[in-house]
């Protein structure tokens, strides 16, 4: 009798754990996906040898080479960004971790500066730094920041903010009013008119010769000049609900920027990519790099019909750890699986079109971001 107790005992819990490995094997996690409606990717030609008279840099929050090929996947094998003529690699490590955020990436990428996880384009003392859009604007170039997170989030905060943590929301939605960029696009209102410190930024951006504007119907009208919209409080909705109107907002920016006979600078953020790796969801994380990548061919097309514009699209870091399964091209579906909920320390790539786009190949820090485009623009130190 005990001896057949064993035999069941063990019989049991050889079971469990062969059902346990089977299990697994099956990756529980798999998060798959059926994107429905694949579209025509642009076709465009870019243009090569010319100087380079303005720079629009694309940055895909959280946007790793598995996130851009499973979107790859869903629209059944083709991307806008494959009109990429050059593809790089930027490391994103930060001062203190190997893993950073977007606050730490974004400065490496904005002032050249590796710092500190959560800084604001300060250095890892705590000294401001200068970001890209002051130097191109003392340079007597335009500059503009579209994002579809609220303003003073890390990555749009980087390049008109300075503060040694990105948690500070307020006293980052302050510097907005200092930073000189002329069109600015994004959500998060209540942080410029709901303040604990009773203050109107709105009122005050006014003051600084800033239209502002609360809704996209307000803005789309405005034909020139100095831009503040902020169409909502929050974060801007989800690409399903979103609509087209991230590529709206970017084409508006880039047509007022593009009136300035020296040329602009523009900094277009599909923010909204990173929440979706960090909740592991895959369905959303596919239309959010989808979305992105129709603003992209859009983008591409305004700059081919230029002829003097680089577009540069690069992540400031890999979020969710995804790893690419199974999938099919033919039907859109993809299937994968996540290993985190914060960020990874992977490589990320780098893609470029138009003149001046062979600077980005190869494997390099993400500060040289910076560099590269500094010299390519020639701007003031
Ligand atoms: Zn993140």
């Amino acid at each position: 009798m005990k001896n057949l107790s064993i035999v069941i005992l063990t019989l049991l819990l050889s079971t469990t754990i062969a059902l346990g490995q089977y299990e697994g094997t099956k990756h529980p996690e798999t998060n798959s996906y059926q994107y429905d409606q694949p579209y025509r990717i642009v076709n465009v030609k870019p243009a090569k040898g010319k100087k380079v008279k303005n720079v629009i840099l694309m940055i895909g929050d959280g946007m790793g080479l598995v996130q851009v090929s499973a979107a790859w996947v869903a629209n059944r094998g083709k991307l806008n960004l494959d009109n990429c003529t050059t593809t790089g690699f930027s490391r994103t490590w930060c001062a203190n971790k190997l893993i950073t955020d977007s606050g730490a990436a974004g400065t490496a990428m904005a002032t050249g500066s590796k710092t500190n996880y959560h800084c604001i384009s300060v250095d890892p003392e705590g000294n401001p730094l200068t970001s890209l859009t002051d130097r191109a604007h003392s340079s007597g170039l335009k500059t503009g920041i579209v994002v579809t997170c609220n303003l003073p989030d890390a990555t749009p905060s980087v390049f008109c903010a300075n503060n040694i943590d990105r948690d500070l929301e307020e006293a980052i939605a302050a510097d907005y009013l200092h930073c000189n960029v002329d069109y600015i696009f994004g959500a998060g209102r209540e942080k410029f008119s709901k303040r604990a410190d009773k203050r109107d930024l709105l009122d005050e951006m006014k003051q600084k010769g800033y239209q502002v504007c609360t809704t996209w119907n307000e803005t789309s009208k405005i034909k020139q000049g100095k831009v503040f919209s902020v169409p909502m409080e929050g974060q801007l909705p989800l690409a399903k609900e979103r609509g087209d109107l991230f590529t709206k907002a970017s084409l508006h920016a880039i047509h007022l920027l593009s009136k300035n006979k020296k040329g602009f600078f523009a900094m277009l953020e599909g923010s909204r990519i990173d929440d979706c790796g960090h909740w592991n969801d895959m369905p959303k994380l596919v239309e959010e790099v989808l979305d992105f990548d129709r603003s992209i061919g859009e983008v591409m097309k305004w700059a081919e019909k230029d002829g003097q514009t680089l577009v540069i699209v690069l992540a400031d870091h890999e979020t969710g750890g995804l790893t690419l399964l199974d999938g099919d091209i033919k039907t859109g579906t993809v299937s994968g699986n996540f290993a985190s909920k914060g960020h990874s320390g992977v490589m990320v790539p780098v893609y470029a079109y138009g003149p001046g786009a062979e600077a980005f190949s190869g494997i390099y820090e993400n500060t040289e971001v910076f560099q590269k485009i500094v010299k390519l623009l020639n701007l003031n130190q």
